[in-house]
């Protein structure tokens, strides 16, 4: 009898100790184990949040002025200008006085929006690019059915048909040879 409840008393122990590693949650406040469901622990009234925020802070920054400037200047040599930006940020922050800092930092900033409008610009030409080729293989594939098409009518005799087709597929371009050539079976033909 003794071991049955020794047992069930163990077994009940088992249990809890589950439940409480997955339903339970530790007061940041006072550490208190609360039920996971609980809006505001039991023991100080502490409100928990829907989401406790489990990020780590940022490691505090513990450079020197010297190597602060030294980063910076490294980064700023080799045109990193945001990351220029930062360091020399941090510069100021240490030294609000550096007039230097300062000047680097807007140089820095002036950089960065030359180099985003620098990539604005070529991102608009690649894009017309892309328009032009389109509109380009478009027209091709154009001037290609109506050449094919034109000469199916000419070799059926369908002259004033085939004309229709002709003069348009040339599209502006007057030196086209196959269109001219295209235009002479058919002024040959109608004659
Ligand atoms: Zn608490």
């Amino acid at each position: 009898m003794i071991r049955v409840i020794l047992r069930s008393g163990f077994i009940m122990i088992l249990l809890s100790v589950t439940v409480a590693q997955a339903d339970t949650k530790i007061c940041p406040q006072c550490g208190t184990v609360n039920w996971i469901d609980a809006k505001f622990c039991k023991d100080c009234g502490y409100e928990f949040g829907t989401n406790e925020p489990t990020v780590s802070p940022e490691p505090e920054d513990t450079r020197t002025l010297e190597e602060v400037l030294q980063d910076a200047t490294q980064a700023f040599n080799a045109k990193k200008w945001e990351e220029a930006l930062e360091h020399y940020e941090r510069l100021i922050e240490l030294d609000p006085g550096n007039v230097l800092a300062k000047e680097k930092a807007s140089e820095c900033r002036e950089n960065i929006t030359e180099e985003k409008k620098r990539r604005e610009a070529m991102e608009k030409a690649t894009r017309e690019k892309e328009e032009y080729d389109s509109w380009r293989t478009g027209a091709m594939e154009q001037r290609n059915y109506r050449t094919q098409t034109a000469k199916g009518l000419l070799e059926t005799g369908k002259v004033k048909e085939a004309g229709k087709y002709i003069l348009p597929a040339f599209a502006g371009d007057y030196d086209w040879k196959p269109g001219r050539e295209l235009l002479k079976e058919a002024l040959e033909k109608s004659d």
